[in-house]
């Protein structure tokens, strides 16, 4: 799935998805970036 790099500063493909939660309770997706290893997240579901 893709989310947005901080430090690419565009949509990138995410590496090493994993589902997890805001302290608020939604639903959001943790990985890594497949270009640069930078950590990203992405709100939502994972695919
Ligand atoms: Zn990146």
């Amino acid at each position: 799935m893709k989310g947005y790099c901080m430090k690419c500063k565009d949509h990138r493909e995410m590496k090493d998805a994993t589902q997890s939660k805001m302290k608020n309770g939604r639903d959001m997706v943790r990985g890594v970036c497949t270009k640069c290893g930078t950590k990203m997240c992405k709100i939502g579901k994972l695919e």
